[in-house]
C-alpha cells in the first residue's frame, strides 16, 4: 500500500516509515499539517496514518479538509492515551481507526494491514438488500433510492456486518469486534460515533429511518 504518515515527531515518524516499509508497503512520512494535506492531496494513497497535534494545521483539520476533497483515503489517527475528546473528533471527522500513543510497531503495522485488507478484498460477490439500500460488497458501492452513498471503508464495513443478517440485533461489542478486530479492547464509543455517522449518511433526508437502536441493547437495520 502506498502510506502517508504525518507525524511532527521526527523520530517517531522514521520508526513508523521503516516499520511498515520492512512489511513492504511504501511509506514517506510529512512532518506538519500544510505539506501532508498537500501530499495527500497531489498523490493519493491509500492509507494515512495522522497525527492529531501537528504544526500549521492539526490533524481534524487536515481530515475534514481531505474529506471534503473526497479523499477515499483509510486514515488512523494517533492521539495521546489522555484525549478521548480528540479521538471521538478525529472518528466524527472521517477517521476509520485510530491508535492511542504510545503504541508498538507490531500494533501499528496489524492495524494498517487489516484496514487495507478489508478495503482489498471483498468477502463474498454478494448484493444486499433492505427496503430501497443496496449495497453491492464486490464493488463496495451503496445505494438509497438509486442515489450513490460515499462511505468510509469502516462504515461499509458496518454497514454490510448489518446489512447481512437484517433484524437481527447487534450488541456495540459485537460490532466492535466484527468492524474493527478488537478482542480485548470494548470500545463502543467508537460504535456509537460510526452508528451517528452512517444514520446521517444512510438515513437522514428520508421518512423512514432503516437503522434502529435498541437502548442498551445495541443496533439493528430492518423495513420500515
Ligand atoms: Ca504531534
Amino acid at each position: 500500500m502506498r502510506i502517508l504518515v504525518v507525524e511532527d515527531e521526527r523520530q517517531l515518524a522514521r520508526h513508523i516509515t521503516s516499520a511498515l516499509g520492512r512489511h513492504g508497503h511504501d511509506a514517506h512520512a510529512q512532518h506538519d499539517g500544510p505539506a501532508g494535506l498537500q501530499a495527500a492531496l497531489a498523490q493519493p494513497p491509500d492509507l494515512i496514518v495522522l497525527d492529531l497535534n501537528l504544526p500549521g494545521l492539526d490533524g481534524l483539520e487536515v481530515l475534514a479538509r481531505l474529506r471534503a476533497a473526497g479523499s477515499p483515503a483509510r486514515v488512523i489517527i494517533l492521539t495521546a492515551r489522555s484525549e478521548v475528546e480528540q479521538r471521538v473528533k478525529g472518528l466524527k471527522a472521517g477517521a476509520d481507526d485510530y491508535l492511542a500513543k504510545p503504541f508498538s510497531m507490531e500494533e501499528l503495522v496489524a492495524r494498517v494491514e487489516a484496514l487495507g485488507r478489508r478495503g482489498a478484498t471483498p468477502t463474498a460477490a454478494d448484493l444486499l438488500m433492505v427496503a430501497d439500500l443496496h449495497l453491492d460488497v464486490q464493488h463496495r458501492r451503496v445505494m438509497r433510492a438509486g442515489r450513490a452513498i460515499a462511505l468510509s471503508p469502516r462504515e461499509f464495513d458496518l454497514l454490510q456486518v448489518l446489512m447481512q443478517e437484517p433484524g437481527r440485533v447487534f450488541s456495540r461489542t459485537e460490532l466492535c469486534e466484527r468492524v474493527w478486530q478488537r478482542d480485548h479492547e470494548y470500545d463502543t464509543r467508537t460504535v456509537e460515533i460510526f452508528i451517528a455517522r452512517l444514520r446521517k449518511k444512510v438515513d437522514s433526508g428520508f421518512p423512514a429511518p432503516l437503522i434502529h437502536t435498541l437502548r442498551a441493547v445495541g443496533y439493528t437495520i430492518r423495513p420500515p
